[in-house]
């Protein structure tokens, strides 16, 4: 509906009358458009993360953060936004990724770009980029971050959802494929997801795969006729991704389709009797998957996924990577041995709900700061930065005036101890020690506050990551 604009009777302040002299004269002004309502929720298959969820996102992110150091990995980020092209090439035209899925556009300048549909791509383009290739080698890299799909949403399929992603470049040794399948059990298990199966295949080099893929392309086209409308399709574009389709017509086909592993070179089949008795030696238990195929061009050799114990893993995989040793060399850079695996954050936690697995809890404080009067007020501000600087937790309530009110919320936070500043202390350069179960007071000096709280505190409420210069902050 058109906005009724009254025309302005003639009251016009000295203001509006100056600003129309300044304004200049322009012609032809486009009629104002109606602004067009606020959506008050996410664009589709994106949310919040609110503050309610982050306990098990901290734990998600402490567990891989952690394991990546034990591991001797390195951190890397790298742009949400990539040229289209680094995808098109790495993840390959042909796939469900790039062809469907891609969140590709023009920018103002008229690069082609496109939000990362995963990362191994980015972190590969880093690699070169950075002439990583010099540095010790396996060269380890971890990130994290979210990742854009544009795919149908449904429970823990999201179109923006985050990755935990590591890689690692520079070594062809089936060793290192089992030792980042040992990470990726070790992070699902160390979040307390005990039950996981882990799926292994070997989908071989380009060399034996091509071999492969010719078979297996004769065999899928003699039963193209009970392949689902999308796998007609992939026969000419994808054919391995036949083999991972979920309908039930066409997982009949695949049960009976030729097996990469059985037409591996010398080469593919060592690397991965080798790798199988690496798992063995770690004592992780492995289905081997014909089917597992992974979909993605850059893959070779091993590939393997982590699924959750449940029923239902299969159908949502916790994570899954591989072996691309192609890629860094696909992209423009030196012929490079690469591993990597991707996590999906959203679904470790669907599972870690589903087990019951506890979330991170941070330390809650201990200790609260009561202020009355202006001056205590005004002194609070300052005394509240001196103990967080020190490590210890406070909590205040610094806009309520009343005593009453601020003590009924420290009890409610259920603190050990409830510091009071008034007029008469901030004058002396006091503070009161109030213990909330005995209800004890005490007085003390402002210089041995802070030694004397971290003394009656257990040390678990003092917060140690603070360095040894916090004075300068
Ligand atoms: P992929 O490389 O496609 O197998 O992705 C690696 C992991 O990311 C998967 O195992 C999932 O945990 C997660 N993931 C992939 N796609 C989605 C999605 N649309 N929504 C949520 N998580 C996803």
């Amino acid at each position: 509906m058109a906005r009724i604009v009254k025309k302005a009777v003639s009251k016009k302040t000295p203001a509006k009358k100056a600003a129309k002299k300044t304004a200049p004269k322009t012609k032809n002004v486009e009629p104002k458009k109606e602004a067009e309502p606020i959506m008050l929720q996410p664009p589709r298959g994106m949310k919040d993360i609110l503050p309610d969820e982050q306990g098990y996102w901290d734990q998600v992110r402490r567990v891989t953060e952690r394991l990546s150091r034990d591991y001797g990995f390195s951190r890397i980020d790298t742009p949400l936004v990539e040229f289209s092209n680094l995808f098109n090439r790495a993840v390959g035209e042909g796939t469900d990724i790039v062809d469907k899925e891609m969140y590709a556009f023009a920018t103002k300048g008229g690069d082609k770009v496109a939000l990362r549909p995963e990362m191994t791509a980015g972190i590969a383009r880093a690699y070169i980029q950075h002439g990583m290739s010099i540095l010790s080698k396996p060269i380890k890299l971890f990130s994290t971050g979210p990742v854009y799909r544009y795919d149908r949403p449904q429970e823990g399929r999201y179109r923006e959802f985050y990755q935990v992603n590591y890689d690692a470049f520079g070594e062809q040794d089936p060793i290192l494929d089992a030792q980042m399948i040992q990470v990726a059990a070790r992070v699902v298990q160390n979040l307390g997801i005990k039950a996981v199966q882990i799926q292994v295949n070997s989908i071989g080099c380009p060399i034996c795969r091509k071999e492969y893929k010719d078979l297996l392309v004769n065999y899928l086209e003699s039963k193209s006729n009970k392949l689902c409308q999308d796998c007609k399709r992939r026969l000419d574009t994808n054919p391995l991704r036949v083999l991972d389709c979920k309908e039930d017509k066409c997982l009949q086909v695949a049960a009976a389709a030729p097996q990469s592993v059985d037409h591996l070179c010398d080469e593919c089949r060592l690397h991965f009797k080798n790798l199988l008795e690496y798992l063995d030696e770690l004592d992780l238990p492995y289905t081997i998957n014909p089917r597992l195929v992974r979909g993605l061009d850059y893959y070779t050799k091993t590939v393997f996924e982590i699924w959750s114990g449940s029923e239902e893993g299969r159908k949502n995989a916790l994570g899954g990577g591989g072996r691309y040793d192609g890629l860094v060399k696909m992209l423009g850079g030196e012929p490079t041995s690469a591993i990597g695996f991707g996590l999906g954050v959203e679904r470790l936690i669907i599972e870690m709900k589903r087990v019951q697995a506890k979330p991170y809890r941070a330390p809650k404080p201990k200790v609260f700061l009561a202020q009355l009067g202006d001056l205590a007020k005004k002194k609070s501000l300052k005394l509240f930065s001196e103990l967080e600087k020190n490590g210890i937790l406070v909590a205040e309530s610094f806009g309520r005036g009343s005593l009453k009110s601020q003590l009924r919320v420290a009890n409610k936070l259920g603190v050990e101890m409830t510091l009071i500043l008034g007029q008469k202390e901030a004058l002396d350069k006091t503070v009161i020690i109030k213990n909330m179960a005995s209800g004890e007071q005490e007085t003390v000096s402002v210089d041995k506050l802070v030694d004397l709280v971290k003394k009656k505190l257990k040390t678990d409420n003092v917060v140690t990551y603070h360095d040894n210069n916090h004075n300068n902050g």
